[in-house]
């Protein structure tokens, strides 16, 4: 689909420098007012070729005012973000962990306390049926 900023050649960048093309871009500017026509910004404009079949001499539909930003979204330089959706986190219940038979006991010396909430815990568990 014709030239890429990248791409351009000298006769297209003089072109960009020549009276034509700045009175070409100010009377757009004028006709259609100095907005983005994407986001409707007022700063930083450009304009943008949407294709390159009349290079040299552009039909007004040829293109479009752009701020800079879109005109780097449209040249592909920034992509524009997807928006990834959120993980859900899954709040795991706590359970109830059997300790080891040398936690028990670690657990009986350093909170007896806790150890019998433990025990209590345990008794529960297997008094199920
Ligand atoms: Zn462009
Ligand atoms: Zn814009």
């Amino acid at each position: 689909m014709g030239f890429l900023l990248c791409n351009m050649d000298d006769k297209y960048k003089k072109y960009l420098q020549s009276d034509e093309w700045y009175q070409l871009k100010i009377d757009i500017l004028e006709y259609r007012g100095h907005k983005c026509e994407k986001c409707g910004r007022t700063k930083n404009l450009h304009i943008h070729h949407k294709h390159y079949e009349n290079i040299y001499n552009e039909e007004p539909e040829d293109l479009i005012i752009l701020c800079g930003l879109c005109h780097a979204k449209a040249h592909g330089i920034i992509k524009e973000k997807k928006k990834k959706p959120k993980k859900k986190k899954v709040k795991k219940k706590k359970q109830f962990n059997q300790l080891t038979r040398r936690e028990e006991i670690n657990l009986k010396k350093t909170n007896p306390h806790k150890y019998n909430i433990y025990l209590k815990k345990l008794k529960d568990k297997y008094s199920k049926y």
